[in-house]
């Protein structure tokens, strides 16, 4: 039986320009459908993934991108800001990788878009106020 699956896929530097995901389908028969891929500031691939194929392909697929040296994480942590505790400070926006935080240059105030963020977990540690929670 065929499951779908969301996960999170996590590319060191060198590993960026390697048809990694590509053999997914090639060598396991695992279809992919891409939603969102971004560059960290320090030039990490990352790419939020749907994965339909059956399980033992599934386990398969893992094996050999955990093998490949890339960092694999389900998509099922929730990302939330604490808008009551934000100061507005901006830090986070710099290193969000996927547009989800972003400033409003007019207004100077930050604004949150679950539906872009990809549980990188990036902003957590450098807010300040610890405004950014990970939810599981
Ligand atoms: S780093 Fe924290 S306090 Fe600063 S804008 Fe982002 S969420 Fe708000
Ligand atoms: S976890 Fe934070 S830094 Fe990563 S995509 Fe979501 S909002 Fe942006």
């Amino acid at each position: 039986m065929e499951t779908s699956k969301k996960i999170v896929l996590k590319f060191p530097r060198h590993l960026a320009d390697k048809p990694i995901v590509y053999r997914l389908t090639k060598d396991f028969n695992l279809q992919f459908n891409i939603l969102k891929a971004s560059i960290t500031p320090s030039e990490e691939g990352l790419m939020v993934m749907e994965l339909v194929g059956e399980e033992e392909a599934h386990r398969r697929g893992m094996d050999y991108l955990l093998q490949s040296g890339v960092q694999v994480q389900p998509l099922s942590k929730d990302i939330i800001w604490r808008e009551d505790l934000c100061t507005q400070c901006g830090a986070c926006t710099v290193l969000c990788p996927s547009g989800a935080l972003i400033m409003d240059r007019t207004t100077m105030r930050v604004s949150f878009d679950s539906a872009q963020c990809v549980a990188c977990e990036l902003c957590v540690m450098p807010c300040p106020p610890r405004a950014m929670e990970v939810h599981f």
